[in-house]
């Protein structure tokens, strides 16, 4: 892959800037300097339970200062798709806040009855009356999209079954499969980087999972940068059939290549990366809004 300027920063949250709610180390430093910059970036999640607002306050308590339009959910991806795919429509939603909120925000109402859509997203609650209200209303002829494809979600007590579970159950049910807004669709990156207003050919996607974060920025033309701290071992990278552009110990290495007067951290670890080639990363210009 060719060296390409890069104008603009597209991250995972999990596995890339915290881990169990905990700042990984650099990353604070790493979103400060993208900040001091101001160079464009945005922080995505699969996840659809929360706000950008309650995501903002909970990555504060964890040690990372982030704005919240900084943030971009699969709930916000999907309730964008939504608006756009059939403006001022209906859904019954199987979720938390954080998707009724964006499907709200978005011009969509809420309906028990007949609704356009069944919009399923991540709940710590599901509760069995729901999801047979949403396999009968798929079987009355509404459409089917779920926020993402994650069958399970990670928690120090051990997995917790999430979306893509529960989609299956309900698709089980009514033979009717849904549509995944979130990663790795890379419509989840294309509705990010319309969020601020980026392009795809100066724009890098920071993540810690191959199947995910590191496929999808690929098909959506971008940079790809896979990170160590989060799921991936290096040796599982060959394992697949595309590869990112490079690969680093974690965004801590990064910082020296966002440009201007960068504090010098020392190389440390960060310099025996990747066993793949190391395509350099242009700094940005600071001009660049
Ligand atoms: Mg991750």
């Amino acid at each position: 892959m060719s060296t390409r300027e890069i104008r603009s920063w597209l991250l995972d949250m999990d596995g890339v800037l915290v881990r169990e709610e905990h700042a990984i180390p650099g990353a604070d430093a790493f979103i400060a300097r993208l900040r001091e910059l101001g160079i464009p970036f945005l922080l995505l999640t699969n996840s659809s339970i929360y706000t950008r607002r309650d995501l903002a306050a909970r990555l504060a308590a964890g040690g990372l200062d982030v704005p919240e339009d900084s943030i971009w959910t699969a709930a916000l991806a999907t309730a964008g798709f939504l608006a756009d795919q059939n403006p001022g429509g209906s859904a019954y939603v199987v979720g938390e806040s954080g998707l009724t909120t964006a499907l709200y925000k978005a011009g969509y109402t809420i309906n028990e009855r007949d609704p356009d859509y069944v919009v399923l997203g991540e709940t710590r609650t599901y509760s069995f009356e729901r999801i047979t209200k949403a396999i009968r209303l798929i079987s009355a002829g509404a459409s089917f999209v779920a926020t993402n494809p994650d069958n399970i979600g990670p928690t120090p007590d051990g997995p917790l079954p999430a979306t893509g579970s529960v989609a299956a159950l309900i698709s089980r049910a009514t033979g009717v499969e849904p549509y995944f807004v979130g990663k790795p669709n890379p419509l989840m990156m294309r509705s990010a980087l319309n969020a601020i207003n980026a392009h795809s050919e100066h724009t890098v996607m920071v993540g810690d999972r191959m199947d995910t974060d590191i496929v999808a920025g690929l098909e959506a033309g971008l940079e790809t940068i896979l990170v160590m701290s989060g799921v991936t071992a290096r040796e599982e990278v060959g394992r697949y059939p595309y590869r990112p552009s490079r690969v680093v110990e974690s965004v801590q290495e990064l910082i020296p290549e966002l440009g201007g007067a960068a504090r010098n951290d020392g190389p440390g670890e960060a310099s025996k990366a990747a066993g793949l080639d190391e395509a350099p990363i242009s700094a940005a210009p600071p001009s660049e809004g």
